[in-house]
């Protein structure tokens, strides 16, 4: 049988810390699986590698080779990737054989591909959202002999997605959901897309995401999920709505959300409804809790409320049910790297479940020109913000009067081997976990490298990732 594909997909999720690096997730991303419908639905024939950067260089070759020919294109998903080579090696030197052996072109996507250019010798590249943009592309690079039906535009609102036989999503995997893109917040350093949205632009159908919900549940048993909404709780209506139809369901779910903590902190109730539906993951945005640094990225709640409300909601709205997960950026305007351990070993004090810090990112357009989104904080980094960039060869090395890009980099690897010795694991991975067999209170009650490190979760990783493989080769 011909199982040669137009697009072969790999994706995969890679730690940019090197204290995470043996940190293996298996997590699966929703993005290529809705460009590779979109495709299909188009005549083409696409199949996914979910979890690339688990396998070795020989596990890739057995995986890929009969999907890949003269004619396929390789894609690559960098959305979850970061540049670091112990992870990327085998991928890399998978697709340089392809590129070698077949001449295949290789198509970089997620926010920023062009940081992987290099890595992967891309051919393309597509930034940002690609539903609207990748039949133009495949379409253009080769006029095959296929029926190529030019699908209406492509909208989130009535997106009714389903996981792909090929994708073999297996039984009782935690799946990620969209719900909505966009945010109608526009905080002066995020790089998302439709931030500054109207309330209720870009949000799924309800109904379309609970027959989502209720399909996953008949074929997959799946009831653990990764909320994909750049802000879920960004508006009262659509929440209220979200736990009414979360209480038609006929089984209960638990899911995890990118919420912030201002709006829970006003609108109390509807936290406690979140809570009592299933949201047990809650990753914060919280940033900086020095007064100036948090009014320059608009959210001076984090600074005025956040240390008297986020122990209240953590501990009694959630009843210490859910893995909150308060995020920080090292190098906003007026924070030192003291200010960072300070608010980490508070974060300790007050049983936050995890907390992590990380570099600021500043890709002003005049250096980066290639990237498809940018901040207020990329536009006016030096004028209004005060940083400075002093090494024409690494553009994105900044400094500003508190902190230099290069000593953040090195207090992200010292708070990260703290925040791993002291408190559990992200969010977003412990949802990953649940796939094989944990609970959360088991995760909740581990620190996150004594749980990477015990045999029961290396054993169980490799088992799934063994089902997830003999699965594509059967
Ligand atoms: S940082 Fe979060 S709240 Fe702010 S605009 Fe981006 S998605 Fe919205």
């Amino acid at each position: 049988m011909n199982e040669v594909v137009d697009l072969l997909i790999f994706s995969g999720i890679s730690s940019g810390s090197e204290s995470l690096a043996g940190f293996v997730k298996p997590w699966r991303s929703i993005g290529p699986s809705k460009i590779a419908n979109r495709l299909r639905q188009a005549g083409y024939r696409v199949q996914i590698i979910n979890f690339a950067t688990l396998f070795s260089y020989e596990d890739l070759r057995q995986l890929s080779d009969r999907f890949i020919g003269d004619q396929t294109i390789i894609g690559i998903s960098t959305t979850f990737l970061s540049n670091n080579t112990l992870t990327l090696s085998s991928l890399s030197q998978a697709v340089a054989f392809y590129k070698s052996k077949f001449s295949c072109k290789v198509l970089l996507g997620g926010p920023s591909p062009g940081l992987f250019s290099k890595v992967f010798s891309a051919d393309f590249l597509i930034a940002g959202y690609a539903e609207n943009k990748i039949l133009e592309l495949l379409n253009s690079v080769n006029n095959r002999m296929i029926v190529k039906k030019i699908n209406p535009s492509w909208e989130i609102n009535s997106c009714s997605h389903r996981w792909h036989e090929s994708d073999h999503v297996q039984p009782g995997e935690t799946l990620p959901l969209e719900i909505g893109r966009g945010c109608i917040f526009k905080c002066s350093y995020c790089k998302f897309e439709m931030t500054g949205k109207k309330k209720g632009e870009y949000v799924r159908d309800l109904s379309l995401i609970k027959d989502e919900i209720i399909f996953n549940y008949e074929k997959y048993k799946t009831t653990n999920y990764m909320i994909m909404d750049d802000t879920f709780n960004d508006d009262f209506t659509k929440i209220e709505n979200w736990c009414r139809m979360v209480d038609e369901l006929p089984f209960k779910i638990q899911y995890a959300a990118y919420c912030r903590a201002d709006l829970l902190h006003r609108y109390q109730d509807l936290a406690r409804e979140l809570s009592r539906t299933g949201l047990r993951g809650a990753v914060l945005g919280i940033e900086s809790m020095n007064s100036k640094a948090a009014l320059s990225i608009g959210k001076s709640w984090s600074a005025t409320k956040g240390k008297e409300f986020l122990p209240e909601l953590i501990h009694n709205i959630f009843d210490k049910k859910s893995i909150t997960q308060l995020n920080f950026i090292i190098g906003l305007p007026g924070d030192t790297e003291k200010n960072i351990w300070d608010w980490l070993f508070w974060c300790k004090d007050n049983e936050i479940p995890v907390a992590v810090a990380q570099p600021l990112s500043i890709r002003p357009p005049k250096l980066f020109p290639t990237d498809s989104v940018y901040s207020d904080f990329d536009k006016h980094a030096e004028d209004v913000y005060g940083y400075r960039f002093p090494y024409a060869g690494r553009p994105h090395m900044w400094e500003s009067d508190d902190i230099t890009w290069m000593a953040a980099q090195k207090l992200y690897k010292k708070t990260t081997d703290y925040i791993t010795n002291n408190f559990c694991d992200f969010t977003w991975s412990s949802f990953a976990s649940l796939s094989l067999g944990f609970e959360l209170e088991d995760i909740k009650g581990t620190s996150s490298k004594n749980f990477y490190s015990n045999s029961l979760y290396t054993n169980a990783t490799e088992a799934w990732i063994n089902a997830y493989k003999s699965s594509i080769l059967s």
